[in-house]
């Protein structure tokens, strides 16, 4: 692997491979397989990511916006994409591109319809998500009548999915409310299956519900962090790898004597000398400030270095005064062995913000291919 010279996101499509098959030998044959690419492909790269895993056996892909749909269409993706969120402003730009939206109240289904209709659509494929506990999106079981007499108006569009969203699928401690929204969604379908005349598929696992509940995989599970290398327990991260890297180099170190301070506002004041090695990362590259007085670290030759004082927008300030090390030399953020979960919980946060944070400066390098 070459050295970086400045800061990348290194992303191994090997482990992105052994990921998607570890996945796929936690579910049976007879399952599909969505991959969630929304957010840049949780910010490594949606259009690289999608294209490589069209190849490999991916049924579906999700995005949460239109425009992100666009652009993997534009990247050569042709396999059916799942909008998660999308608005109704979109909707037109949606149909042009081949779009499948998910529709989760009257008015988005409404809207939907007359816009399919004016455009002469038949059958144009649609995904219903039903809210059964997480309270974010989605129609209410109440609502199976209303939707069914609605569709039975049309034939612009036709229900290619049902769908609905675990709250707390990593959280083995909250197994009795997933169960209960398993069963609830379970009703639903059978409610919606009879109204329609006709057997939609059904999804409602995201990654630590394929892992946790294998009897709710259903016809297809959606899978985003798993694919990025991460298991959401100690347990299962062993047998994921996270694909990215975030690295960069010492531009500059300084010897700082007791009684000076360093970055913005003096947020830190040494009580002894110390050596300090400045980074071209900042909070503009997705290390926010939370990370900073301490809390967050980078590895610099295998040892720790913590952030000193503020996090600027380009740079950051470490402590190496006990590391050997000079101008030039690399310094892992996160990888595969001090991962993006670690990193994230010295900020109180989680790899998913962590990961989807590191911004679009951050030139993107893809190995193992
Ligand atoms: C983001 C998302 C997923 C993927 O969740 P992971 O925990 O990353 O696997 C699945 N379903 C929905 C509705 C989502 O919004």
């Amino acid at each position: 692997m070459p050295k970086a010279q400045e800061t990348i996101l290194e992303i191994d499509l090997k482990a992105l491979k052994q990921n998607f098959e570890h996945l796929k030998s936690r579910i049976s044959n007879g399952t599909h397989f969505m991959a969630v690419v929304k957010a840049f492909a949780y910010g490594s790269d949606a259009c690289e990511i999608a294209n490589y895993l069209q190849k490999l056996d991916v049924y579906y892909f999700a995005v949460a916006f239109v425009h992100e749909g666009v652009a993997l269409r534009k990247a050569g993706i042709t396999k059916p994409i799942l909008v998660l969120h999308p608005q109704a402003a979109n909707f037109n730009l949606l149909i042009e591109n081949c779009l499948e939206p998910n529709l989760y109240n009257a008015k988005i289904l409404n809207e939907f319809i007359s816009i399919a209709s004016a455009e002469q659509q038949t059958n144009y494929p649609i995904h219903i998500k039903f809210n059964t506990g997480l309270n974010r999106l989605g129609f209410s079981e109440n609502d199976v009548n209303s939707i069914g007499e609605k569709l039975k108006e049309t034939t612009a569009v036709k229900v290619k999915s049902i769908f609905s969203h675990l709250a707390a699928s990593e959280d083995l401690s909250e197994r009795e409310f997933t169960l209960n929204q398993i069963q609830k969604f379970k009703t639903i379908a059978e409610n919606i299956t009879n109204t329609l005349g006709y057997k939609p598929m059904l999804h409602i696992c995201n990654t630590s519900g394929i892992l946790n509940y294998p009897e709710a995989h259903f016809d297809m599970v959606r899978s985003g962090i798993g694919l990025y290398g991460f298991g959401n327990s100690k347990k299962e991260n062993k047998n994921f790898t996270p694909i990215g890297t975030l690295k960069t180099i010492i531009s500059q170190i300084h010897t700082i004597n007791k009684g000076e301070s360093i970055g913005y506002n003096r947020a830190f004041k040494t009580e002894r000398l110390l050596k300090s090695a400045t980074l071209p990362i900042g909070h503009a590259d997705g290390i926010g400030r939370q990370y900073g007085k301490g809390k967050g670290y980078v590895i610099i030759n295998n040892q720790k270095a913590y952030i000193l004082g503020n996090v600027c927008m380009d740079m950051i300030m470490v402590n190496v005064t006990d590391i050997d090390c000079k101008e030039g030399d690399e310094v892992i953020v996160f990888g595969p062995n001090t991962t993006a979960e670690k990193l994230a919980e010295t900020a109180s946060t989680i790899s998913y913000e962590l990961i989807t944070g590191i911004s679009q400066r951050v030139k993107r390098n893809f190995i193992g291919n």
